[in-house]
Order: C-alpha cells, then structure tokens, then sequence
C-alpha cells in the first residue's frame, strides 16, 4: 500500500539520535536550543519554543495569548480537531467558520461576520500545505486588536508573497508527527517574534517554572519559582537532534512534493471529474496533503466505492477532514451541526487525499493515476 503520508529517516538522522543517547543529556539539553535556533532562522523569526507535539504547540498559544473562559477564538471547521481543542483547553469558546470551496481555507468575509465583543483570537490553517490568506486576515484582525494565530501543521516550507509560513501571524505552530514534512516521531513548535510571548511559551511547557535544568546547572544554583500553572511539554534532546538533521532536508522534500503534485495536476487536467484544489499565484504550496475534489454526479459510484477499490488497489487515500462542528463532542457541548458551514460541509463529501510525501517514487505516482484512470474510466 502506497501511504497517504511517511515520514523518511536516513542514516544522518540515525547517527544523530545516537550521538545525543550517548551523551550526558537526554532531555532539555543542548539539542533544544540548537533545533529552535536553526527553526527560527528557516522561517524568520527571533524566537521558536519546542514542545511534545502539535497539539501543546496550539495549548501553548493559547496560553500564552491568556485565551481564558470569557473568550471566542474563530477557527476554520475544514482542519484536524486539536486546531478547536485547543481553545476549548482554555476554557474559551471556539467559533467555527465556513471556507472558501477552492482551497477549503478559512474564509476570511466569514470571519469578519463572526468576529464580536469576546473575539481574542483567529486561528488560519493553511489546508494541505497552502497558506491561508494572510493578508486579508492581518487586516481584519490587526486594528481590531485581534491576536492571529496561524495552525501551520501543514505548511513548514510554504511561502505567502515570498515570506515563510512562520513569521506571517503572531503566534505558528507546527507538528512534527511522522506524516508531517519533518519529523521527531512525536514534536511540535511554536514559532514568534515576540520574546514575552516566548519566555511565556517556555515557562509554560515546564510547568511553569521560570528557569529549567539546564540552566540551572549552567549557573550552578538549586533555586526555582513556578509562577503559573504549566504542563510538562518539552521536546527531549534525542528528537531535536532528529529534528535539526530533518530540517536540512526539508528544501528537497519540498522540491519532491511539488513535483509530484506536478505530475498529479497534468493527469487529473484530462480527468473532469476529478478537481485538484487550486493555488493561488502568489504562494509556494508545501503540499502536505494532495486533495482532490470529485464530482460524484459524473459518476456511477460513490466515495466509499471509489475509496475501497482505490484501497484495494494499494492507493491508500484518506480524508481530510470530517468537519470539526460535525463531531459529537462539539454538536453536545456547543450546539454546532449541519448547516453551520456548508461549503466545507458538501466539500466532505467530494474530497480524497492522495498519497504524497518525499520519499513516493515515479512509479509509485504512476500506481495512483493508473487507478484512478482504471476505476474512472471503466
Ligand atoms: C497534525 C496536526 C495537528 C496536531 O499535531 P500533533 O503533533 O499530532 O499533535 C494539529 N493541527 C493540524 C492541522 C494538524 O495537521
């Protein structure tokens, strides 16, 4: 079976894991700081803060915007459930917002219709690798006094009008979960260029302490003060270690994705029924996910068919994302539901994704498309 998404570890990423086994520091050690810096000098800002996963990258930010119970955040409903969660952590209450049809991206008019008294935040995701529309969400956020959030589990590598995803809101969280562009099997970030709100990131990922380990040992002192409730979300130092040696290779990976999506475009251009989401000019898609959208009324079967056969061929789609306002836990708790957005809604119901990461050979493209081709035209 050809995996929607893999991760690729090389033998480098191998012998820097075990360098760091074999020293004196396993965890919030050097390697940390070592991997926020290089993170930080890809995507340009002054400061990124490392964390267990991508879900504590969005808890952290949450935190450190002090999102708390009197609170709305508006979120895009088409995205993984912990991009809301993480409001709900804090007790705040997540609004959810409709996307555009073309790029299933929150849709920023949307966004201005919900925005109230108690919006502190607006989370963007950039969907499969495409950044959200920055611009106009800088707009309606800025002089409202709005924090923006960017969820950009999708998109480490993608560009906005030249300037990296990272440095295009005030707070970017990314995972590095293994179908991620890089990964240290489980790992999150949280890029800023604001020192406050990083020295509160890094407080809260250790409990809230002010000082760690580490520095404490540096200064040769026992003495620490927790000043506020925190978790215990670091990074150990052998997944930043396979983190920085991942990050070499992140351009090439991109390169490879873009190529394969490449490919997929010129095939799917002589397929109507079958509409990969469009790009805008002005972007560098990252390409975490590679969705299409399939008109069913040109077909004589449905999505669960196409699904299964593709499965059975070794295709191994999948699908992002059921809506976050359908779950159960949002339709008991905050009374979402159908019709509340309905362009992501009938979305759900046309979308695949396509295998696509780095390591997916020429042929192995070339099994998807003949697939496809095979189901669609018989
Ligand atoms: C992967 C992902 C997350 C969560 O990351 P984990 O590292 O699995 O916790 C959050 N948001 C989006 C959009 C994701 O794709």
């Amino acid at each position: 079976m050809i995996p929607y998404g893999r991760q690729q570890i090389d033998e480098d990423d191998i012998r820097a894991v075990i360098e760091v086994l074999r020293s004196d520091w396993l965890t919030t050690g050097p390697k940390v700081a070592e991997f926020e810096t290089e993170f930080a000098r890809q995507v340009g800002t002054s400061e990124a803060v490392a964390v267990s996963n991508g879900t504590a990258a969005l808890h952290t930010a949450m935190h450190a915007l002090g999102i708390g119970p009197e609170d709305e955040v508006i979120v895009p409903t088409m995205t993984f459930a912990a991009t809301a969660n993480c409001v709900v952590f804090q007790g705040a209450t997540p609004v959810f917002v409709d996307v555009d049809p073309d790029k299933l991206l929150i849709d920023p008019d949307r966004v201005e219709e919900k925005i109230t008294s108690r919006t502190k935040a607006v989370i963007a995701m950039d969907y499969a690798g495409h950044p959200a529309d920055y611009g106009a969400l800088k707009t309606i956020t800025e002089d409202r006094g709005i924090a923006l959030v960017a969820d950009a589990c999708h998109a480490l590598g993608a560009l906005y009008k030249t300037r990296a995803v990272g440095s295009l809101a005030t707070l970017t969280t990314f995972s590095f979960h293994p179908v991620k562009h890089i990964t240290t099997a489980e790992g999150g970030m949280v890029t800023t260029s604001e020192p406050m709100l990083a020295l509160r990131m890094r407080n809260f990922r250790n409990h809230g302490i002010t000082s760690d380990h580490y520095q404490r040992e540096a200064q040769g002192s026992w003495f620490y003060e927790m000043v506020e409730l925190g978790y215990n979300y670091r990074l150990t130092d052998l997944q930043c270690a396979l983190g920085i040696s991942q990050l070499r290779k992140l351009r090439a990976w991109i390169d490879r994705r873009q190529s394969i999506a490449q490919q997929y475009r010129q095939f799917f251009s002589r397929l109507p029924a079958v509409k990969p989401l469009s790009v805008a000019e002005f972007v560098e898609n990252a390409y975490h996910l590679f969705v299409v959208r399939i008109d069913f009324s040109k077909l004589s079967f449905d999505r669960a068919t196409l699904f299964t056969e593709l499965r059975g061929r070794g295709v191994g789609v999948n699908v992002h994302y059921i809506p976050v306002h359908l779950h159960p836990f949002y339709r008991n708790n905050f009374g979402t539901g159908p019709g509340l957005c309905p362009v992501a809604e009938a979305a759900y119901e046309e979308i695949l994704s396509l295998p696509m990461h780095a390591g997916m050979t020429d042929e192995d493209v070339e099994t998807v498309c003949l697939a496809f081709r095979d189901l669609i035209e018989n």
